[in-house]
């Protein structure tokens, strides 16, 4: 069995990653199992990518063990990929309703045709070799003009996924989970890890 440290305090996010790699030789733990209070690793990159080499790197640097960290956000189209890797603190501190209404005022006016957005989830597992293992998962969808449902968090309430006409809030967790952008790179990892462990 391998370690591996899931470099997230989010326990939602850490039973979803045990759930998809349950089946590769790997013993996973949380940044819970190792730390009291868990850090606050300052995620000070430019794109999702360096964001979670940032929280990879510095959760190895103190371990040496295997990590995985990860980095998501929305990209709206209308507002150059805005607000990115500011997803979180884009209407200043972390709050998700006024992330979303800010959100909304920066679209108004803008037409149902433009709309279009998506999220992007990029995850790295950095390795005792010094390299990192990459995946990458994106979900095309358009913003909404008004928060619609009560489920999921962050941006889900405004973010209608292609081929859909609800919003990610809206449709339940089980099927976001099919289609989500997280899901996404999860499946492009397990391919990568099957080639890595069957060599
Ligand atoms: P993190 O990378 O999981 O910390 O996500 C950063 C931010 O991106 C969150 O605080 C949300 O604002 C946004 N975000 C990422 N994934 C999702 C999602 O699945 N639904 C809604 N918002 C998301």
């Amino acid at each position: 069995m391998k370690q591996l440290i899931v470099a997230t305090a989010n326990k939602g996010k850490f039973g979803e990653i045990e759930e998809i790699l349950k089946d590769f030789p790997l013993q996973l733990s949380s940044l819970h199992d190792i730390w009291d209070p868990v850090p606050q690793i300052p995620e000070t990159g430019n794109t999702f990518f360096e964001n979670a080499c940032i929280k990879a790197d510095w959760v190895f640097s103190k371990t040496s063990i295997w990590t995985l960290a990860d980095d998501s956000g929305l990209e709206v189209d209308a507002l150059n990929g805005e607000p990115g890797v500011r997803s979180a603190r884009y209407a200043g501190e972390h709050s998700d309703i006024d992330n979303n209404n800010k959100l909304l005022k920066m679209l108004s006016g803008v037409p149902p045709k433009k709309r279009s957005a998506r999220f992007r989830c990029v995850i790295v597992i950095k390795t005792e070799t010094n390299t990192y293992i990459t995946a990458e998962g994106c979900c095309e969808g358009t913003i909404a003009f008004g928060s619609e449902g009560s489920g999921g968090f962050g941006y889900d309430p405004l973010f209608i996924p292609k081929g859909f006409t609800k919003t990610f809030a809206q449709i339940g967790q089980g099927e976001k989970n099919i289609i989500s952008h997280r899901a996404k790179a999860l499946n492009s990892l397990r391919e990568k890890l099957h080639v890595l462990f069957e060599k």
